[in-house]
């Protein structure tokens, strides 16, 4: 044999670098569910039975192309536990020149790689994971000499690139790069409202589940019913539903939340993508499509790209550029420990109750739900942040630490000072109940800005402007809040900070 190909549980592509790279006839590839993954963060059931799942489909599509697939189950009794253990282990079963793998996507995995060739004794060769749009050096070079790095004008640089909804003069489509302002609606609970495609789960499936319930019965969240797609035309099958159905409508309520609803207009493709199920510009590609077919807005369209091609690369390119501190940062140095609601959904308060809830039942949460519910009430109520982290990185099935850190830590809990984001993502009761239908059925009054009652946002967001107010007042986006804050009359301001001091001392 002439090179062991070790696939990550996230490298499910066909034409993954790695694979591109190796030979069917010589090579064997190395396929391998390890403990120390699984439990590394306190992953949601529905996570582990997706990725366990899709994997076991992929090892079955290698070897139907011709590759020989060595495929070690958790359940295996000679299983190490661990990447190291089991590429030790096949080393010394088969007769392997050189170790070929495409880089991790996570920080811990990729220095475990590198440590490799020393501690195995041959050539490991760690090739790019050009999957991504833009590579990590391509990043760097961009990064170069900016203070601040903004999304926006990085989204453009990717625009001009893909040539994605560009026009031949080099104009952006519709004349503007963002349409963002068109897709801040709110739903309503008689709009149609399309329903995600489904998988049946199959026979593989079937006994990843039976093994999830038994090995992992304490990890969060519930495993049934399971209905993830676990392979490339399952996962292919979600995104033509959506194109069809829930695109036209994804600008305009991108930003909506409605009771009883989980998914609205959201694609739920973020699971797939990052798991190699899908390819980013494949997806972005469609989409575009989809516009100049004119079976999708305008507002739609760009939405959805931007935040692939724009956010989602954005956050990768942070990740690599920052780590191994950004994992560390606490700009705002929020200690608390985060309440035990998070893992139970057991709480009055409607909103966090509706986003938890959901969590637990399907790994899932959109994206408002995630910033401007759980992320919005740990910020403010001063959480910890690496706490926060170990929370998002658990329990959503699409969660990664390149892409779960930066949207956590930095847009969400602004722990990196403002890196990521030009400002916190603080906000008072007054925008959910804007942006949603969950205050009707509160036990808290949104209205009532203090005292027992009162909508604990309101209260929340003014003491956590307070408690910060040294390191964000010089901030120009936060002055007008600060400049509310001193025309308001001392009773008030001291309403606003007892409340939410009674609320924080009973959390
Ligand atoms: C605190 C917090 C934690 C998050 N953690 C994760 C995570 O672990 N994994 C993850 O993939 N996304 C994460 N996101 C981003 C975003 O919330 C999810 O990508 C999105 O909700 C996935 O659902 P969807 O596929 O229905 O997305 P849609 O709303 O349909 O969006 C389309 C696609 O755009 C991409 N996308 C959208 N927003 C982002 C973003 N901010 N960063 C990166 N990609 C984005 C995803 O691939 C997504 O599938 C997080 C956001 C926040 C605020
Ligand atoms: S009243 Fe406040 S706590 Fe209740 S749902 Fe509305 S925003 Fe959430």
């Amino acid at each position: 044999m002439a090179n062991l190909i070790l696939l990550l549980g996230d490298q499910l592509t066909h034409d993954i670098s790695s694979l591109r790279e190796g030979n069917p006839d010589k090579d064997c590839v190395l396929m391998v569910e390890v403990m120390e993954e699984a439990t590394y963060a306190w992953h949601h059931k529905k996570k582990i039975a997706f990725l366990f799942s899709a994997m076991r489909h992929f090892a079955e599509s290698l070897k139907e192309e011709g590759w020989t697939v060595d495929y070690v189950q958790l359940d295996d009794e000679e299983n190490t536990g661990s990447f190291s253990g089991e590429v030790e282990r096949t080393l010394k079963r088969r007769d392997a020149e050189a170790l070929l793998v495409t880089s991790a996507g996570e920080y811990r995995v990729q220095e475990m790689m590198e440590g490799w060739e020393e501690r195995f004794g041959l050539p490991v060769r760690i090739l790019e994971d050009d999957r991504f749009i833009c590579s990590r050096e391509e990043f760097r070079e961009w990064a170069e000499d900016r203070k601040q790095f903004r999304m926006e004008y990085f989204y453009r640089e990717m625009r001009k690139k893909t040539r994605l909804l560009m026009e031949d003069d080099g104009e952006p489509t519709g004349g503007e790069w963002n349409f963002d302002q068109q897709n801040r609606k709110p739903a309503k609970q008689d709009l149609f409202m399309p329903t995600p495609h489904q998988t049946e789960p199959d026979k593989i499936t079937q006994s990843v589940l039976d093994m999830v319930s038994e090995r992992f019965e304490d990890h969060p969240g519930k495993l049934d019913p399971f209905w993830f797609g676990v392979t490339h035309e399952d996962a292919q099958a979600v995104l033509d539903q959506f194109i069809a159905e829930a695109l036209p409508c994804f600008g305009d309520y991108q930003d909506a939340m409605l009771k009883g609803e989980k998914f609205l207009y959201h694609s739920l493709l973020s699971l797939y993508i990052n798991a190699g199920l899908l390819d980013p510009l494949e997806v972005c590609r469609r989409v575009d499509k989809a516009y100049r077919d004119g079976k999708a807005p305008l507002n739609s369209a760009e939405g959805f790209i931007r935040q692939i091609l724009g956010w989602r690369e954005y956050v990768r390119g942070v990740y690599w550029l920052k780590m191994p501190d950004y994992v560390d940062m606490n700009f705002l140095d929020a200690k608390r420990e985060l309440p035990e609601f998070y893992w139970t959904g057991d709480t009055d308060m409607a909103c966090l109750k509706a986003a938890i809830d959901q969590t637990l039942e399907e790994a899932y949460a959109h994206h408002i739900q995630r910033l401007m519910v759980t992320g919005n009430f740990a910020l403010l109520a001063g959480i910890d942040p690496k706490a926060v982290h170990e929370w998002y990185l658990a329990v959503y099935a699409d969660a990664y630490e390149w892409v779960e850190l930066p949207n956590t830590l930095g847009m969400s809990q602004f722990a990196d000072g403002g890196l990521l984001g030009s400002k916190p993502y603080a906000a008072s009761g007054n925008y959910i109940n804007k942006m949603s239908d969950y205050c009707g059925g509160c036990k808290y009054d949104v209205k009532q800005k203090t005292g027992e009652g009162s909508c604990p946002f309101n209260s929340l967001y003014w003491e956590f402007l307070i408690r910060n107010r040294s390191k964000l007042e010089d901030n120009p986006r936060m002055a007008q809040m600060y400049s509310t804050w001193e025309r308001m009359s001392g009773d008030k301001q001291e309403a606003y900070l007892e409340t939410a001091k009674a609320f924080l001392g009973q959390l």
